[in-house]
């Protein structure tokens, strides 16, 4: 009896471990495109810009969206230190009117 049931695992187990090997083969794929495609680096590190001008209103721009929000730093890739400067010149440039604070949805 004894020797059936070490039989019955071992047969067992190599199903066990070939069906794991074909899930992470089918997931694998996924995963690698998701890593390898993008990496994102800080525009102003990249191009070693200190301080960011808010009267660069072109630059300050391509960080708001269309209706006028903020771009988040997830979006953009831009640093935290840098994002800081960016959201400051935004609000700048919104108060002196280079930029809208909000545009209605078409
Ligand atoms: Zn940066």
């Amino acid at each position: 009896m004894s020797e059936e049931n070490n039989t019955n695992t071992q047969n067992s187990q190599p199903k066990e471990a070939a069906q794991n090997q074909e899930n992470t083969r089918t997931a694998k794929p996924f995963a690698k495109k998701r890593f390898e495609s993008r990496r994102k680096v800080c525009k102003f590190c990249a191009e070693k810009i200190d301080h960011i001008d808010y009267k660069n209103i072109q630059l300050i721009k391509s960080f708001t969206m269309d209706s006028g929000k903020i771009l988040s730093r997830r979006i953009t890739g831009t640093c935290a230190k840098h994002q800081r400067q960016v959201t400051q010149a935004i609000k700048r440039d919104r108060n002196l009117a280079f930029l809208a604070y909000c545009l209605p949805k078409k």
